[in-house]
């Protein structure tokens, strides 16, 4: 029987609105030569436009609009000219975060034949990895406040907060993870040498984990060591879980060391599925490119791949990968890669590939 999916569709802002109808173009092809079937639902919210007719990003039941739906393929939000951005983020993507328990923020980095690399001497295959946030708790509350303020004795206190709920949820979906890949290895982000009371509790809660996945190997790592090694030795990564702030840096610094910000995906996801799953590129809505059709739209099209590999789709999300791969060595490219397409130009050329290749 064919799986039909209900997505909802959100290109947002800015190039968002230039690369939605490539990563579109790229699930259409994968859904022909797979026997997919896709119900596109468009959605104009959780855009800065919307809030200028409305003075909201979303609509009072944006909930119950996106609650049935199988995934949300967003592409960017923000327009700081017309709209700050904590009010854009806050109003819209921030909030399917937290409602929708999305308590994985997953990157996969790569760096792909044809893109420069900023590490001297690496090549396509050396750098090969998944950066695993937690997305829901850690250094990121709102737990503190100041005391004695505007005296000399001001304090400021920021709880951060692990519950074993949230910790062994995120590590449990490294774990698997890391099982599923050829090398089965994982790096545990940590600082337990400095952050004397989470972080050693936190990697006790990996060992504890590590128990259950015996093929697979643990390594944990200080943060700090560890991102010089994301700059020094990128091939010793495999699957690497962090917290919501240690998480937060590193799946920015992988991608910086794979190229260009235009190739960069990433999924939010619960994967429990009692909600929809997030898939949206890492940039921004780019104002400054706007407008002119030259945006890269690899890291929206890869985030699609991501999508249907959580729908189950594996051999299609392989297929976009592959289509990526050749297009990124042979062209056409955008201007971000010292090309000259256009948007719609590479996104074209990569859609023909999934339809065809082996
Ligand atoms: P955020 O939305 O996280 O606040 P930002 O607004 O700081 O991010 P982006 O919108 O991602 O940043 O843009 C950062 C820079 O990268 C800009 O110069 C932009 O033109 C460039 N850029 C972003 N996405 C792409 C893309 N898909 N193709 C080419 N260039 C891009
Ligand atoms: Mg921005």
């Amino acid at each position: 029987m064919q799986a039909r999916y209900k997505i909802a569709v959100i290109p947002g802002d800015g190039i968002g609105r230039e690369v939605m109808p490539e990563g579109l173009r790229a699930l259409q092809a994968a859904a022909r030569r797979f026997d997919l079937a896709f119900d596109f639902t468009p959605i104009e919210w959780a855009s800065c436009d919307y809030h200028a007719r409305t003075g909201e990003m979303m609509p009072a039941d944006w909930k119950a609009q996106l609650q049935g739906m199988d995934a949300i393929y967003f592409g960017a939000v923000g327009w700081p000219a017309t709209v700050p951005d904590h009010v854009s983020l806050w109003g819209s993507l921030l909030k399917f975060r937290r409602e929708f328990d999305q308590y994985i923020n997953l990157r996969p980095v790569r760096l792909f034949e044809g893109v420069p690399c900023p590490l001297a001497g690496r090549r396509a295959g050396d750098i090969d990895y998944c950066v695993v946030r937690e997305n829901t708790e850690g250094e990121y509350t709102n737990l503190g406040g100041v005391m004695f303020a505007g005296t000399e004795r001001e304090i400021v206190i920021q709880e951060s907060v692990f519950s074993r709920h949230g910790t062994d949820r995120v590590l449990k979906y490294a774990f698997e993870l890391a099982r599923s890949r050829a090398r089965k290895h994982l790096t545990v982000a940590t600082k337990s040498n400095g952050i004397a009371i989470s972080m050693p509790w936190w990697d006790g809660r990996a060992d504890a984990m590590a128990m259950a996945y015996p093929e697979v190997t643990v390594d944990k790592q200080h943060i700090d060591i560890l991102s010089a090694r994301f700059v020094l030795q990128p091939g010793r990564f495999d699957v690497v879980v962090a917290s919501n702030l240690f998480g937060d840096i590193l799946s920015d610094l992988g991608p910086a060391t794979t190229g260009t910000i235009g190739l960069a995906p990433s999924a939010n996801l619960n994967p429990e599925r009692r909600f929809p799953s997030l898939f949206e590129p890492v940039h921004g809505s780019a104002p400054d490119i706007y407008g002119r059709n030259i945006a890269n739209p690899v890291a929206m099209i890869w985030s699609g791949a991501l999508m249907l590999d959580f729908l189950g789709h594996r051999d299609a999300h392989d297929a976009i990968v592959r289509a990526i791969e050749t297009v990124l060595a042979q062209g056409p490219r955008t201007p971000d890669l010292g090309g000259s397409a256009s948007t719609t130009e590479m996104g074209e050329a990569i859609a023909a590939l999934i339809g065809t290749a082996a």
